[in-house]
């Protein structure tokens, strides 16, 4: 039975449906003890570039305050943490933690839903591709993310949808999975995969990932309040980890992202 979840969205996000406190007594009708906020972080883009699937800057402040309050509403009830889903987008990385740093925020996760800096020729993740450079630049950008220590896990890492079965597809997963295990950044079996049947979770990446034992949590990826407790995924979720005997860690440890700023 799922009894975590670190990742749950908003209606800020434009995609997601329910009432914020509908996440939390839903979580809490389902049984689940802890259960993190992580919506689709803001980012400060340029040239007035508008991103059509995440919250506002100016959202920012109400959607902390919600969880905030929530967390001390159902304290009896239910753990919550207060997060962030964001991608790492090198040109603009820096100004997202400012933006973010007065923030209380527990924990933030990785989930790269495009290459380079999501303007221009950035490549959105989740559209097939056959070109290598746009596997290679995904691999590369994703440890990256792994590398800033910030981040608490890394969503969906086979997002990217290259799927020709050749070596290179193999050797991208590599460079994740090793890295994964070597910054200690557990990788998320997306229960949203699962539930809407999408090409993830793909067996080719967590075959390698059973291989090197990099970390691996579960997520549900709610973009709806029954999904936070969502336990047929789960189960199948779990199958993927018997199968590829994989290195499932449960509730990942939550990594403050500006811990290791503080003196
Ligand atoms: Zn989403
Ligand atoms: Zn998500």
């Amino acid at each position: 039975m799922l009894t975590y979840n670190l990742h749950t969205h908003t209606t800020r996000c434009l995609h997601a449906s329910g009432e914020d406190r509908e996440y939390v007594e839903s979580a809490i009708k389902g049984g689940v003890k802890t259960l993190g906020f992580s919506d689709h972080s803001p980012y400060v883009f340029k040239d007035g570039y508008y991103s059509g699937f995440r919250m506002k800057p100016d959202e920012l402040e109400g959607y902390v305050k919600s969880v905030l309050d929530m967390k001390t509403e159902f304290k009896n009830d239910i753990e919550i943490f207060l997060g962030l889903e964001a991608e790492y987008y090198p040109e603009f990385f820096d100004a997202f933690l400012e933006l973010i740093r007065p923030y209380p925020i527990d924990y933030l996760i990785c989930g790269q839903h495009f290459t380079k800096n999501e303007m221009g020729d950035a490549k959105a993740s989740g559209w097939k591709t056959s070109e290598k450079d746009v596997l290679f630049e995904y691999a590369h950008q994703v440890t990256q993310a792994m590398q800033t220590g910030r981040f608490t896990y890394l969503a969906h890492p086979d997002l990217i949808k290259y799927r020709e079965g050749d070596e290179s597809e193999n050797e991208a997963w590599r460079i994740i999975c090793e890295n994964a295990k070597k910054h200690n950044v557990p990788l998320e079996i997306n229960l949203l995969g699962i539930r809407d049947h999408r090409h993830y979770p793909y067996a080719g990446f967590w075959k390698i990932a059973g291989e090197i034992q990099t970390p691996v949590t579960i997520g549900a990826d709610a973009h709806s309040p029954d999904a936070v407790c969502d336990n047929a995924s789960f189960e199948t979720a779990m199958l993927i980890v018997k199968k590829y005997g994989l290195k499932y860690i449960g509730i990942p440890k939550l990594i403050n992202p500006f811990g290791r700023d503080k003196k």
